[in-house]
């Protein structure tokens, strides 16, 4: 366990006004450093008082000055978040209160704490393994409420447990292979390989469904894709207004003037989805439409669901028509026909291929009025659950959500898989070895057992100070 001789303090809530502020102190000095700078009303000073008690009285400045009533608490290590002594002052959320404070906290001996230095401190002293550390990050950036259980999950142990199972069902193998290696004259028992080649499968066959859950981890994080698609002044930035709940693309009655892409994200039954209106999709002479037209198509790619808008007080034209069997191609697509306040024209029947039509889910709203705007919520819902089947309590957290995890499980099963067929194949224990480690090392840096000190910066870097 390394030692870390320096004391870091930070304010730990957000800049600016607010109903409470605090300030944060870690490392060797943080209780005797608190103790200097806090004067309690009744008689014990700080440290007379319990760990983990909650003190009543001022918090002094540099000067000695009294600039606020607080509460104080401190910790000893190894039980606190970073595992060090700690001490927390919950203030009034004055910015002015709060620079004071740490200024003094300074003046006492401690250093201005980094982005997302306590959590390092978690990580180094064994309080947390990497992977959840990554989730308290993800938990501060949650966006949707199955972002933030995910996240909580992975926080409480969830995803690491399930790594660490399948490390010491590898480290097992690897026993084995250095019993086989010590004895090289003795024949290996044909049973015991096939049980090290079963155990080798299982583990594929998890690290393979661990990877694999990387794509709905994205998800969970990054919101699924849904471009609002349709003929120019369809009615996709009212659409987008409507369903954001707010003014956020410019509405006007001149075909083609969103020219651009716009982007919000809402959360659909808890889960993140971003709405992207586009440019109307059509044949266009003009070059910047046709830039806009562009844009459209890429804003398709890689889409997890579409909206296509179409005004149902015109004609359906050939032209929706290959749209609607683009967007089918591409994606789960819901037809929104909207302007039913201007007709009550029934949305038109075209053909569609059998294969495509399963995709095809229709809703008529008026986005002017209101009306179909809820079911259209509730397909959006439907097809955004589709991404997310009903999650168990335990499955939470068992999700990987960023590359780094992602690229370190599939290495670790592609070791896997090689180190199988090698066995398959006949080939001495002492080859596999290197493959079976390998995976290991690969697990190793997902939960930070073995991983690169330039990893770990870049991960707490992106954390706030005070975190
Ligand atoms: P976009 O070009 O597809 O983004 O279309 P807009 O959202 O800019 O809407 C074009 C015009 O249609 C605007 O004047 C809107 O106010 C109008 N509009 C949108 N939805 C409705 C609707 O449900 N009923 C009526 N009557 N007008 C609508």
């Amino acid at each position: 366990m390394p030692v870390l001789t320096d004391t870091i303090a930070a304010i730990s809530t957000p800049p600016g006004p607010g109903a409470i502020g605090i300030l944060r102190l870690s490392g060797p000095d943080a209780a005797s450093i608190a103790e200097r700078c806090f004067k309690p009303l009744g008689h014990k000073s700080l440290l007379e008082h319990k760990p983990k008690e909650l003190v009543y009285g001022d918090l002094l400045d540099s000067g000695g000055q009294a600039i606020d009533r607080v509460l104080c608490t401190y910790s000893l290590g190894p039980n606190s978040y970073t595992g060090e002594d700690t001490a927390e002052f919950q203030c009034h959320g004055s910015p002015m209160v709060l620079t004071l404070g740490l200024e003094a906290l300074f003046a006492a001996g401690a250093r201005q704490a980094k982005a997302g230095e306590f959590t390092r401190r978690a990580f180094l002293n064994g309080r947390l393994d990497l992977a959840q550390a990554e989730a308290v990050g993800d938990l501060l950036s949650a966006q949707s409420r199955e972002g933030a259980r995910h996240a909580a999950g992975q926080l409480a142990g969830a995803l690491s447990r399930k790594i660490g199972d399948i490390y010491s069902a590898l480290v097992d193998v690897m026993a084995h292979f250095h019993a086989v290696l010590d004895y090289p004259d003795e024949d290996i028992d044909p049973f015991l390989m096939e049980e090290l080649s079963t155990t080798l499968e299982e583990q594929e066959d998890r690290l393979w469904k661990l990877y694999s859950s990387g794509h709905r981890g994205s998800l969970l994080t990054q919101g699924l894709k849904c471009p609002i698609v349709g003929r120019p002044n369809a009615g996709k930035s009212s659409l987008l207004n409507a369903l954001a709940g707010y003014d956020r693309a410019i509405v006007t009655d001149i075909p083609g003037t969103t020219r651009d892409t716009v982007e919000v994200s809402i959360q659909v039954k808890g889960v993140l989805v971003r709405l992207i209106d586009t440019a109307g999709i059509r044949e266009s002479g003009d070059p910047i439409e046709r830039i806009g037209v562009e844009r459209s198509r890429a804003a398709m790619e890689g889409c997890n669901l579409v909206l296509m808008v179409c005004d149902g007080s015109v004609p359906f034209t050939e032209e929706d028509g290959t749209l609607l069997e683009e967007c089918l191609n591409r994606a789960e697509t819901v037809l929104v026909w909207n302007k039913t306040d201007l007709s009550s024209a029934p949305v038109p029947f075209f053909y569609l291929p059998e294969e495509l039509e399963e995709h095809l889910h229709t809703v008529s709203v008026s986005v002017k009025t209101g009306a179909g705007l809820e079911e259209l919520e509730e397909a959006m819902r439907t097809l955004a659950e589709e991404f997310f089947p009903r999650a168990q309590e335990e499955s939470y957290g068992q999700l990987l959500t960023n590359q780094r995890q992602i690229e370190a499980a599939e290495l670790a099963c592609h070791c896997v898989r090689r180190a199988r067929e090698a066995l398959e194949a006949g080939v001495t224990p002492d080859a596999l070895l290197t493959d079976v480690e390998e995976a290991l090392s690969a697990l190793g840096e997902l939960t930070g057992q073995s991983v690169r000190e330039d990893v770990t910066d870049r991960i707490f870097s992106k954390f706030c100070v005070g975190k």
